[in-house]
């Protein structure tokens, strides 16, 4: 499944006030860019993935790994990723955006790079996802409804 990142999430049918943005849905045939983001960004998406949000019922594997499982270590548990999202609220206006959880694969073993609106993010938020929240709490009312 490949979406540009920033257009329109639509992937499954979440309904919010804030707008729901699509992130790292990459796949093999269109290039992205490459980069190395903080390590404190990282930390928060690796925080988010055992909120297990809008789980799948089938797996996704890595496309460019020859679409086999993947699993990351994640504060000593082997976590599998590929069957949720994760879901990474600004705190300075009603936006979500919505990746695959193959995000943080993505951006560890093939250097993806995110849209620099999205590090700032992730870098914005606190450490304890249960304290997320877009201004307006559209975030946690999303994470109500369908987490
Ligand atoms: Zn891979």
């Amino acid at each position: 499944m490949r979406y540009s990142d920033l257009s329109k999430y639509s992937y499954t049918k979440l309904q919010s006030k804030a707008s729901l943005l699509n992130v790292g849905w990459v796949d093999r045939d269109v290039p992205f860019l490459k980069g190395s983001i903080p390590a404190q960004a990282i930390a928060r998406i690796e925080s988010a993935i055992p909120l297990h949000l809008n789980a799948m019922r089938g797996v996704h594997g890595c496309p460019f790994c020859g679409d086999r499982d993947i699993y990351t270590d994640i504060d000593g548990k082997r976590t599998l990723l590929g069957m949720s999202e994760i879901w990474i609220p600004s705190t300075v206006s009603e936006t979500v955006y919505i990746a695959p959880s193959l995000l943080l694969h993505y951006i560890r073993d093939h250097q993806y790079m995110p849209p620099r609106e999205v590090v700032d993010a992730l870098l914005a938020l606190p450490c304890d996802p249960a304290r997320w929240n877009t201004p307006g709490g559209s975030y946690s009312k999303l994470v109500k409804r369908y987490g």
